[in-house]
């Protein structure tokens, strides 16, 4: 996939239409140019093509939001968080917990967008302040919350504890809990070892 073909993706992510003389134009090439690479995310069923505008497919949607791919829980829009793999699928997840936890065992992340606990709006995961184990139990545990203010965050920590993390610092805390919660499972009988 070319950056521009990725370009085309994320804005349909966020925007419902665009039409294909808009995006020439912000790209500085030509229509034809634009036209090719949509011929190809047409052909893999990321989009449809009409009249010059451009759709975003169901495949592209993301065929099942409402359970995530990680727990199967049903998924809450308040703690929504999503990955976008570099062909463009859109993965659901019920919360950061999740999401981060799929990003770490991913190699294919392109995109990743989690939602501000207090506000509801969509944010760049990039940008976000993790807060990790904080005494609040929302979804999955260790719990994992995401703001988009750095002072918000604080304020939150002040009254409910746990430690504020960036994307990276997270991913790492949770896949290593994560692996650490396996071998303590294992220990137990939890998990079938025979095969191994
Ligand atoms: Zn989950
Ligand atoms: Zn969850």
């Amino acid at each position: 996939m070319n950056p521009r073909q990725r370009l085309v993706l994320e804005r349909l992510s966020q925007q419902e239409v665009l039409t294909i003389a808009d995006l020439a134009q912000e790209l500085s090439v030509s229509k034809m140019t634009i036209y090719r690479d949509l011929e190809a995310l047409q052909q893999v069923g990321l989009i449809l093509k009409r009249h010059g505008k451009i759709f975003a497919t169901a495949k592209l949607k993301g065929e099942d939001a409402t359970h995530c791919q990680m727990c199967n829980r049903n998924i809450a829009a308040q703690n929504l968080f999503t990955l976008i793999t570099q062909e463009g699928r859109k993965i659901s997840f019920c919360c950061p917990h999740c999401g981060l936890l799929a990003y770490g065992y991913r190699q294919d992340v392109w995109q990743s967008l989690a939602t501000d606990f207090l506000h509801g709006h969509v944010i760049s995961a990039w940008q976000a302040y993790f807060l990790v184990e904080p005494e609040l139990r929302i979804c999955c545990s260790p719990s994992v919350l995401a703001f988009a203010s750095e002072e918000e965050v604080k304020r939150f920590q002040k009254g409910f504890g746990g430690h504020i993390e960036t994307i990276q610092a997270a991913i790492e805390f949770l896949t290593q809990s994560d692996i650490s919660m396996k071998n303590y499972q294992s220990k137990q009988g939890g998990f079938d070892e025979r095969t191994t």
